[in-house]
């Protein structure tokens, strides 16, 4: 029995980092820090033509920008390193000679045709392909003709016949597996480098993981990787397979679904909190309604018995609904700060803007605070404060200027705008009351207007907040040539 909890996550660094590694991830790191155990971060980099330093260096940036630390692992090390399956091959060369030498292995030097065809042969012949054992029992005198030949072999595992494998699983329960549908497999390449089943045996057991917890696509992977723990004598870690994730559309989730890669979500400006919250959500299942929780909550709450068996469902409204509430929670700074870079993006800011100018755009980007979901969405909100060429959005939008007192109510608007003395939303509603009395019209008969000729839409934020934004001069020349257009005369003092 292991006696304490160390879990780890194990990501091969070959592209951009995919959101259901994010959420295997969390899993490992909410269940070792509910437990008080260790999470450890290992890079299974044996695919030497698609890991790059890059992609690792792009995860170990996204766990760290999602809030989760590793307690062994590369970059900070510990006692069960080097922690990348590259600096490790002694160790797989180590126990596959082992494997050799007591017959639980042995070399292999058929070549790809050889056995592309016989994979050909069993489907032909409705058999599940598999290796069926050629080189179990070749003599010395076949090995040295393949080796006159240059072939260079493979080691592959000799699968016992005839057995059950159980897999104990912490959401699927015990999972058995039939050794016979399992063919001889490889452990390592021909180039030396050891397969993904077994060089993440070697290390998990030499790392003493308690627990494995990852992505149910390894589910199959499970009966080889106890067959040799069982050789080689290992105590088995417990297992934990999460479900898939699915897109909204009930198949795998993929491109098509939208942005797949934490940094896509990191670009977009959505915030840790939110995705960390949602991840969470995506396989567990709290015991409540509830599904606000802080970091400090799930690890609070996180258990492995809450995971669900069926597959989870990557539903981007409910994505956008949990990042709102902590974009909503963000204070002014750093609000304006989420939103830097996508107002320069936008071209609404230099960066370098300071004073008044950078008090006013401050101002501006505070509005869309109740309004959005990411921090990508803050330009087009405030869009109307760049751009003094408003145009109606609709034919509806339009018609609000032909209506008939227009003149009447514009023309008392720009007089009372060039009379108040401070321009705040107070003021503003005052000057609309005002307009409203003088000339009895309703109330939406008044601001409708006057809101189409400023923003060119019928909806939006209020006028009170609007108005003192644009500053008097902007609203009137808004006002003045959204008129003209219109082709609406303005009514003589
Ligand atoms: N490197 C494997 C992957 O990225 C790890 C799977 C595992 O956790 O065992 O899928």
């Amino acid at each position: 029995m292991f006696n304490i909890v160390r879990v780890r996550f194990a990501p091969s660094p070959t592209g951009p980092f995919h959101i259901g590694g994010a959420r295997s991830a969390l899993f490992n790191w909410l269940f070792a820090r509910k437990m008080g155990g260790k999470m450890i971060l290992r890079i299974e980099d044996t695919d030497l033509e698609r890991s790059s330093r890059e992609s690792e260096e792009n995860i170990k940036a996204a766990l760290k920008w999602l809030g989760m630390d590793w307690d062994e692992g590369v970059d900070v090390g510990g006692p069960y390193g080097p922690y990348r399956q590259t600096e490790r091959l002694d160790l797989y060369k180590k126990y596959a000679d082992r494997l050799l030498a007591e017959g639980q292995a042995y070399y292999c030097y058929c070549s790809d045709e050889e056995l592309e065809k016989e994979r050909q042969d069993l489907l032909k012949d409705g058999q599940m392909p598999r290796y069926m054992g050629k080189c179990r029992h070749i003599s010395a005198e076949q090995i040295a003709a393949y080796k006159a030949e240059g072939r260079k072999p493979t080691v592959r595992f000799r699968v016992p016949e005839n057995q059950q494998i159980l897999v104990c699983d912490m959401v699927r329960g015990d999972v058995v597996f039939d050794s016979n549908g399992i063919g001889d497999f490889v452990i390592v390449k021909s180039d030396g480098i050891p397969t993904y089943n077994y060089a993440v045996v070697i290390d998990d057991a030499l790392m003493e993981i308690s627990h494995v917890i990852r992505a149910e696509e390894h589910l199959s992977n499970t009966p080889r990787q106890c067959l040799i723990y069982d050789a080689l004598g290992f105590e088995k870690p417990v297992f934990g397979h999460i479900s898939l994730i699915l897109g909204k559309d009930h198949t795998k989730m993929s491109k098509r679904h939208g942005a797949t890669s934490v940094d896509q979500y990191r670009q977009l400006g959505y915030l840790p909190a939110g995705i960390d919250n949602f991840l969470a959500l995506l396989g567990w299942a709290p015991g409540g309604e509830q599904e606000i929780f802080s970091v400090a909550e799930l690890i609070k709450e996180f258990s492995m018995e809450r995971v669900a068996k069926n597959p989870a469902v990557f539903d981007i409204d409910k994505l956008n609904w949990i990042n709102q509430h902590y974009m909503r929670q963000l204070d002014a700074e750093s609000f304006f700060a989420a939103a830097r870079p996508h107002m320069i993006d936008a071209g609404y800011m230099t960066g370098d803007e300071s004073g008044a100018m950078l008090d006013w755009l401050k101002k501006v980007v505070l509005t869309a605070k109740e309004h959005v979901s990411y921090a990508a969405q803050i330009p087009d909100c405030v869009k109307m404060y760049f751009n003094d060429d408003v145009i109606p959005e609709d034919n509806d939008a339009a018609a609000v200027l032909q209506a008939e007192n227009v003149a009447t109510v514009m023309s008392l608007f720009l007089r009372g705008l060039h009379d108040i003395d401070v321009l705040d939303g107070a003021a503003v509603k005052i000057l609309f009351k005002s307009i409203q009395k003088t000339t009895k019209l309703k109330g939406k008969d008044v601001f409708m207007p006057v809101r189409v000729a400023l923003t060119g839409n019928q909806h939006g934020p209020e006028l009170a907040e609007i108005i003192p934004l644009l500053g008097a001069d902007r609203a009137e020349a808004r006002v003045k040539s959204g008129l003209a257009k219109a082709g609406i005369p303005l009514c003589k003092e």
